[in-house]
């Protein structure tokens, strides 16, 4: 596969208190069990593009204490090219989280090093990676807005693909959308996205196509892919109707990382052919199967055990969802 994804996002440390119940406020729950992983959207999306054979060029920020190094070293590991991951002064992003035994969770997310990451440090990290045509560029949210639009806007100078994952939904305006090609929200995303541009209230499809005006599709036509859980997710673009994949029938442990899982294998997808659907397809494939095994990482397939899962099932005929039509038209 020639061409990269380059992805411009967040990297965090995930630092896990596991309790028999969670603290009221005020209450010290003691008696937990500890473990750190590395996290982030933006590190999770570059992780599942890089097991799924992308070439994958991050370009972020850490800290410059020892859970910069951890961070790191995970995307080091998955062979993510972090010559632009920048050591900035102060801690690295954490998310702490508290989780009882049933899964119910506290999180707390202090973005460190992500909200120092600057357009300028994109600016400078492109002139080098100098993204082409045959590339894809992958925004993600929880960094500056300036900077994801700054990201967008030289992806799309240079004649990149740009996929925007608009997580969080808050702050993301038609300028931004106007420089994407491929926008891709989960369903809550998407209803805070049509709310923002005042077209909340009707069908994911019809939200989805209202957010659809919005973009600026160059490369591709433009698309709005919406995941829906464990239903799967529906591709919206301007010609033809909505493209519906179920997710396949799976045993899902831990769903989280499924979005990131879902963004890093679309990317992919889309620098080695620009067909949509047949990424699509993949992208839902992925990450179903990465909600059947524990942690945000720790589900991501290989290119190996995605086409094993694909050979296996028969897409749209597991017990994972079908596209009841309420589900799709009832918003
Ligand atoms: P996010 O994790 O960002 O909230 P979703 O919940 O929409 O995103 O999940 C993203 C993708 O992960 C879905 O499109 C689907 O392919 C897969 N997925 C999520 N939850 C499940 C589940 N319970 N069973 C099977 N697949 C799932």
């Amino acid at each position: 596969m020639s061409g990269r994804v380059i992805v411009v996002g967040s990297v965090n440390v995930d630092l896990v208190a596991t309790v028999d119940h969670l603290p009221a406020p005020g209450e010290t729950v003691t008696g937990a069990t500890f473990a750190q992983h590395p996290g982030g959207k933006g590190g999770n999306q570059a992780t599942a593009a890089a097991r799924l054979g992308a070439s994958v060029s991050f370009v972020g920020g850490v800290g410059d204490d020892p859970l910069a190094d951890l961070a790191r070293a995970a995307m080091v590991a998955e062979g993510v090219d972090v010559d632009h991951l920048a050591a900035l002064p102060g801690p690295t992003g954490v998310a702490l989280i508290v989780v009882d035994r049933g899964g119910e969770n506290l999180i707390a997310v202090a973005s460190g090093a992500n909200a120092a990451v600057t357009p300028e440090l994109v600016a400078a990290a492109f002139d080098r990676l100098a993204p082409g045509p045959g590339d894809v560029v992958l925004v993600g949210h929880e960094i500056p807005t300036a900077t994801a639009r700054a990201a967008l806007e030289a992806g799309r100078a240079r004649g990149a693909l740009t996929i925007l994952n608009p997580a969080p939904a808050a702050g993301i305006d038609r300028a931004i959308l106007g420089l994407t090609d491929v926008v891709v929200p989960n369903r809550i995303e998407l209803g805070q996205l049509a709310s923002a541009l005042g077209l909340a209230g009707g069908s994911t499809v019809e939200e989805a196509r209202g957010l659809l005006d919005a973009l600026g599709g160059a490369r591709v036509d433009a698309a709005v892919v919406a995941t829906l859980g464990a239903v799967g997710a529906v591709l919206v673009r301007r010609e033809g109707d909505p493209v519906e994949v179920a997710s396949p029938g799976v045993d899902a442990v831990d769903t989280v990382g499924a979005g990131d899982t879902f963004v890093g294998a679309l990317a992919t997808s889309l620098v080695g052919d620009r067909d949509l659907e047949t990424a699509v397809r993949r992208a839902v494939a992925a990450a179903s199967l990465s909600t059947t095994r524990a942690g945000a990482r720790g589900g991501m397939p290989t290119t190996a055990e995605l086409d094993a899962f694909l050979d296996g099932n028969t897409e749209g005929t597991g017990r994972g969802g079908t596209f009841g039509s309420d589900r799709l038209s009832g918003g």
